[in-house]
């Protein structure tokens, strides 16, 4: 994992900020202490993390800090997906996919979307995906 990415834990708190844009610590805690049954010092110490990786940005408003977030949530699912893909041999990033829709619930209108997107990746799909993988990380180039 990179660096600044964010944990599983740090993205509890980020929904929490992305969902209000601008929030205190207080708010923070209470929503993940409710949801996680985390300490209010354990919710601090994740904000203090994500304030350094830059993701939240902070504030002083009077006595308290208001955070806001300084990445959308949208780059950070960007991002985390395709962390996970990266993790995979590129001949199997199709089949991650496929297990990812085959454990999901999505609605027609995602399905809708995805075939069309399928239907215009099938135009250009390469006939085979070759592997790139660091010698001694991967047994495709014996299959
Ligand atoms: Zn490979």
């Amino acid at each position: 994992m990179q660096e600044n990415q964010i944990t599983a834990s740090e993205w509890e708190v980020m929904r929490v900020v992305w969902a209000n844009k601008q929030t205190t610590s207080k708010y923070i805690s209470e929503v993940l202490e409710d949801k996680m049954n985390w300490k209010p010092v354990t919710t601090k110490t994740l904000i203090g993390r994500l304030v350094k990786k830059n993701k939240l940005s902070t504030i002083e408003e009077g006595r308290k800090y208001l955070y806001s977030p300084q990445v959308t949530e949208q780059e950070c699912i960007q991002e985390s997906s395709k962390e996970v893909l990266q993790q995979v041999c590129s001949k199997k990033r199709g089949s991650v996919l496929y297990q990812m829709i085959e454990d999901t619930t999505v609605s027609i209108k995602d399905i809708e979307k995805m075939q069309k997107l399928l239907e215009e990746k099938k135009t250009s799909a390469p006939e085979v995906i070759l592997c790139q993988c660091t010698p001694g990380q991967c047994n495709c180039s014996l299959s």
